[in-house]
């Protein structure tokens, strides 16, 4: 008979978030007439930019017309597109990032799972933790790791984020040869100094390795210190791969948009210890088994780029930001340590104790719901995370009951 990828078995039950809508829906049931606030959120809650909505009509009417109607795009995605994003994101902060270097698709999520493809099977990997799970659980998958062994995977080096380290990762003591590294942090709202990143950049030259740079929450950045891009930092172009998407810079979530940067100089070793690029096999990868995002979504993409759309897309950010500073400063009054929320949407909250007790204590005191730290890994526990993605109202509520509760 067949037989399963068995790589598939070792997969850790993701209960987090099925756990949480459970215990919700419990104590909803035996409380039908408690509201409950939702601030456990990682999805945007508010409507896409005006530009992006009239740039996603103009472009639906393109393809009513015989003369403008497009079928496949390019395979990297629009020049205009490519041009916009190398030109803004890259060329303006001094980062020497061509359009040909930058593959247009329709997730981050995807790409940061994909891009393992192209690495040995042997390849040695580094993860933070906490995590987004992503990153783990496709190296599982691709079968680079051994069992799940008390909520650690054999095989995997972590890089644990703690309040001793300010929950940024110290470089690793054995060698590695990929590291996952997300800053704005998810979950923790962390962001790295151009000094942290750059001894990440020089350990990747010193040990040939490949940096995985997931930047998905950069739009948030509002210390001027903070580098946005990986590629900020002197060398980063031979040594690291960056990933950035739309989801959270326009609230494209629902309409799938975002890209990721292969620099033409980073190159990996082949079997014969020959140096080799990695742009054309993510090229090969991408144009054998992905076929381009839609049109009118790089047209709602690039309207991002425009003035209006900067300042809307901008707004929009600190209209979460508003309310992560809100959360932030209530939890301080409450006198609960916390780190994010300043350049990120998340708040990681340090309560001191079991994770998953706050978070039963803020539903049935407080009808809040959290996300408990400890999902995202072992050293989420004692944690929670809370999300800025609601309405004012929401947001202004739940700390209110919150407030109630821990006086
Ligand atoms: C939301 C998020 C992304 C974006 O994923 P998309 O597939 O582009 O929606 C990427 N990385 C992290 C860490 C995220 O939280």
């Amino acid at each position: 008979m067949i037989r399963i990828n068995e790589h598939y078995i070792k997969l850790k039950a993701s209960y987090l978030f099925a756990d949480i809508t459970r215990r919700v829906a419990e104590f909803q049931k035996a409380n039908p007439a408690r509201s409950i606030i939702r601030l456990g959120i990682g999805d945007v809650t508010e409507p896409l930019p005006p530009v992006c909505v009239a740039a996603l009509h103009a472009a639906a009417d393109e393809m009513a017309r015989r003369e403008t109607f497009k079928g496949y795009g390019p395979d990297q995605g629009y020049a205009f597109l490519r041009d916009a994003i190398a030109r803004h994101d890259y060329q303006a902060r001094g980062c020497a990032i061509e359009p040909d270097e930058i593959f247009v698709s329709d997730g981050a999520k995807c790409d940061c799972g994909n891009i393992q493809e192209i690495f040995a099977a042997d390849t040695r990997v580094a993860i933070p933790d906490p995590v987004y799970p992503v990153y783990l659980d496709t190296n599982v998958m691709a079968g680079r790791t051994g069992y799940d062994r008390d909520g650690r995977y054999e095989g995997i080096v972590y890089l644990d984020s703690t309040p001793a380290n300010g929950y940024v990762p110290a470089l690793p003591s054995q060698p590695v040869d990929l590291i996952y590294l997300c800053f704005p942090n998810n979950p923790t709202g962390a962001v790295a100094t151009r000094a942290q990143l750059a001894a990440w950049v020089d350990y990747a030259k010193r040990h040939r390795a490949v940096i995985l740079f997931d930047s998905a929450y950069e739009t948030f950045i509002r210390d001027p210190q903070i580098p946005h891009s990986i590629y900020e930092i002197a060398g980063a172009r031979d040594v690291a791969i960056e990933l950035r998407s739309f989801s959270k810079t326009a609230g494209f979530t629902g309409t799938r948009c975002a890209y990721t940067v292969v620099p033409k100089t980073l190159v990996a070793s082949d079997a014969a210890g020959h140096a080799q690029p990695l742009h054309p096999l993510w090229y090969r990868r991408q144009s054998t088994k992905f076929n381009g995002v839609s049109y009118p979504v790089q047209r709602a993409a690039a309207a991002i780029y425009t003035d209006e759309g900067r300042q809307q897309t901008r707004a929009l950010a600190d209209f979460y930001l508003g309310n992560a500073r809100l959360i932030r400063d209530a939890l301080r009054r409450f006198g609960i340590p916390c780190i994010g929320g300043e350049n990120a949407p998340y708040i990681w909250a340090n309560v001191g104790h079991d994770s998953w007790a706050f978070f039963d204590l803020l539903l049935t005191k407080a009808g809040v719901v959290c996300t408990p730290g400890a999902g995202f890994g072992r050293c989420g526990q004692g944690h929670v995370r809370i999300s800025a993605f609601n309405s004012r109202e929401n947001v202004t509520a739940a700390l209110e009951r919150i407030g109630t509760v821990l006086k």
